[in-house]
């Protein structure tokens, strides 16, 4: 069963909010139904994302947090950590990005890591998945997880103030144009679209969503016999 390849405890790190209820939350639920740890850590809290000129990036990443804060009540996800990077930047601030993670993953020793993929490919569903931000968090989630907390010599200040290294089991990579683990969502599928309404700032409480993540969710679907589904593409350790 696809499900039983997310070994727990299991991390999601994303770029912004909204992030893993468009992609992944379906098979949060069933993780965690299934008694599994989940935890959260949002890299910005998308204080950008906005075509209102009255708004400021301040009032924006408050409200996006709290957005997020209630889609994971929705989930069932209670454990989230905000980075608050600026929204749009990440790729100017990868040193300390991925100081960031490794102490993270030291910390919470997930031993999966769900990100984004950072080579898409052209058969994405979702030109999003080419933003820079998405591209580059996935990268530095990789040299965090895979090079940088198994390693004596990376980030040797938080060895010495106690934290151990850690290495986890896999990758599973969101927004990917080569998925290979298909996660049945057709049962939780309407619970996914409420988590994802919550983001009235991002206009997901339009009565389209629905039909928009359907046909996606349909096309992912096609490679496993699934009505619906989630699509994760596995990158083993190095
Ligand atoms: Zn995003």
């Amino acid at each position: 069963m696809s499900l039983d390849q997310f070994a727990d405890p299991i991390m999601v790190v994303v770029a912004h909010p909204d992030d893993i209820e468009a992609h992944c939350a379906g098979t949060i639920i069933q993780l965690l139904e299934q008694g599994k740890r989940v935890g959260y850590v949002l890299a910005t809290s998308g204080n950008c994302g906005t075509s209102d000129p009255a708004m400021s990036a301040e009032r924006l990443g408050g409200l996006r947090e709290s957005e997020q804060r209630a889609a994971a009540e929705i989930v069932g996800v209670r454990d989230l950590t905000f980075l608050r990077y600026e929204d749009g930047d990440l790729t100017f601030h990868v040193p300390e990005l991925r100081a960031d993670l490794t102490r993270l993953i030291r910390q919470y020793r997930p031993r999966t890591v769900i990100t984004h993929d950072p080579y898409p490919g052209n058969g994405s569903l979702d030109s999003c998945a080419i933003y820079p931000d998405h591209t580059t968090l996935g990268l530095t989630v990789f040299q965090a997880a895979y090079l940088r907390a198994p390693s004596p010599l990376c980030e040797p200040k938080q060895l010495r103030e106690g934290l151990p290294l850690h290495k986890l089991d896999m990758l599973m990579l969101i927004m990917s144009g080569a998925p290979d683990v298909f996660v049945d969502i057709e049962a939780v599928f309407d619970r996914r679209i409420q988590a994802l309404r919550q983001y009235k700032t991002q206009g997901r409480d339009r009565p389209e969503v629905d039909a928009f993540f359907r046909r996606i969710a349909r096309q992912l679907g096609e490679h496993a016999d699934y009505t619906l589904a989630e699509g994760f593409r596995r990158l083993a350790p190095t």
